[in-house]
């Protein structure tokens, strides 16, 4: 009925039977859980007295009295950080309080199992050794306390950075990144921790990403709402009860761990949206978007900007003789060519099928001229199919900074010059300027 993760975390189900009590007890034991049962209030009560008791789950109606009164009469033999949780059918508002007023933790109906479940597992991961390990900064300068609190914390497997000061405590973060931070106010030296949870404070991002707990010698109810508008996000009174403490760290690591794989997840998201999945490079909606940004800050600098269009030669052979999916490696080849030919800040890519578009900031008809011709070679030499050489043909057109030219139309004119260098015979480069 054990397990090596939640072992020691001992159960007592107090139900009279029934179909939905084997439900109960299945979720209990998916989780590892020792579960004792009992029938009746009495017969809980007897197990109370035998066994030390981590959590007690019963049923609203007994028979020999109800959930409510059982717990009126467990609490004082329970470990208070041990939850009393009740099954029943429904929960009206009047039940809830007579519940909390007996002791009882939090009250689950009967088809709501799927809340019961959570609850289990968010009780394990607070209670269990087999926590998040995360570094913590601790910043105390009483001796007894560091010392107390550390090892406490360090027991659950966090790392802890103790500073005494200040001073101290910047030091300890520009050192490490910490996933929480336990502040006293009142520290050695000139500043108190006040102004440290003011550095912690600097962005709106900063409440779940660096969340600060402080650590207070006594009960201000002024200081305390002050602390809280600061941006704290929870306050202790000295010495905390372990067992509260630890719960209290242990939901903000949980909460800034989870908004980070939102943010991880929004970012891959972002990423995803606008980057071609078959080159990796910019795709077509990217071009559109930072496109006509290029061109306006090209301008302002009094430069010209150059439009490259790319377009594989007889890519419909390659497809046809060797397979799509050999064409979607070619792609890429020519794809990161491109990307390696031009500049850093030049926007590469994308246009649809085999066509690709760059834009080169501060390129005049020279430089575009010679940036296409050496694409050009490069994969003339350096792709190839069994059938031989793979080719690109270039059309490019330069945007004069005086020219009231949109990119739409730039865009165009190269499409065309592209078009020559199609009809031309391929594999070479044509510029619309050269028309002018
Ligand atoms: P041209 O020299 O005139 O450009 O001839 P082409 O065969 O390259 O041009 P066409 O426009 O006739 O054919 C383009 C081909 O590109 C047809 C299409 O199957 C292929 N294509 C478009 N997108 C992809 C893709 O994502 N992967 C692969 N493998 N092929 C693609
Ligand atoms: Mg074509
Ligand atoms: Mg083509
Ligand atoms: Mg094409």
């Amino acid at each position: 009925m054990t397990s090596a993760a939640s072992g020691s975390m001992q159960t007592l189900l107090v139900d009279p039977g029934g179909a939905s009590s084997a439900l109960l007890m299945a979720a209990l034991k998916r989780y590892g859980l020792a579960v004792w049962r009992a029938g009746s209030v009495e017969e809980a009560l007897a197990q109370a007295q035998r066994e030390r008791l981590d959590l007690v789950i019963t049923a609203w109606v007994l028979p020999d009295g109800d959930g409510i009164a059982l717990a009126r009469r467990l609490r004082p033999l329970l470990n208070e950080a041990a939850p009393i949780i009740l099954i029943s059918a429904s929960v009206s508002p009047e039940r809830l309080d007579e519940a909390f007023l007996a002791g009882i933790t939090d009250v689950f109906t009967r088809d709501d199992l799927e809340h019961l479940d959570n609850f289990l597992r968010y009780f394990l991961a607070s209670r269990t050794d087999t926590v998040i390990g995360a570094r913590l900064l601790l910043v105390e300068d009483s001796p007894a306390q560091q010392q107390h609190l550390t090892a406490m914390l360090q027991r659950r497997g966090y790392e802890v950075d103790v500073a005494s000061s200040v001073d101290a405590a910047r030091e300890h973060m520009r050192q490490h990144d910490h996933e929480l931070y336990l502040v006293d106010l009142v520290l050695l030296g000139m500043q108190s921790g006040i102004g440290l949870i003011r550095q912690l404070r600097r962005t709106a991002e900063d409440f779940v990403l660096r969340p600060v707990i402080v650590l207070t010698g006594y009960h201000d109810t002024a200081r305390k709402n002050e602390l809280y508008r600061l941006g704290v996000n929870d306050y202790v009174i000295k010495p905390p009860p372990d067992v509260e403490l630890l719960a209290r760290v242990y939901n903000l690591i949980y909460m800034r761990r989870l908004y980070q794989q939102l943010r991880e997840r929004e970012q891959l998201l972002q990423t995803m949206a606008l980057t071609d999945p078959v080159t990796g490079i910019a795709n077509r909606h990217t071009y559109d978007e930072a496109g006509p940004r290029y061109l306006e800050r090209t301008r302002r600098d009094g430069k010209p900007m150059a439009v490259m269009v790319v377009d594989i030669d007889h890519f419909k052979r390659v497809n046809d003789r060797h397979g799509h999916a050999y064409g979607d490696e070619v792609l890429t080849m020519v794809a990161q060519l491109m990307a390696q030919s031009v500049r850093a800040n030049d926007l590469v890519a994308r246009y649809g099928g085999e066509e690709f578009v760059a834009l080169l900031p501060g390129c005049g008809q020279p430089c575009a001229l010679r940036v296409a011709e050496q694409l050009r070679h490069g994969v003339a030499t350096r792709v190839s199919t069994p059938d031989g050489p793979v080719t690109v043909s270039i059309g490019i057109a330069v945007i004069e900074p005086a020219a009231a030219e949109t990119l739409e139309h730039a865009f165009e004119r190269a499409d065309k010059a592209l078009y020559q260098a199609k009809t031309a015979g391929r594999n070479c480069v044509k510029s619309a300027n050269d028309e002018h």
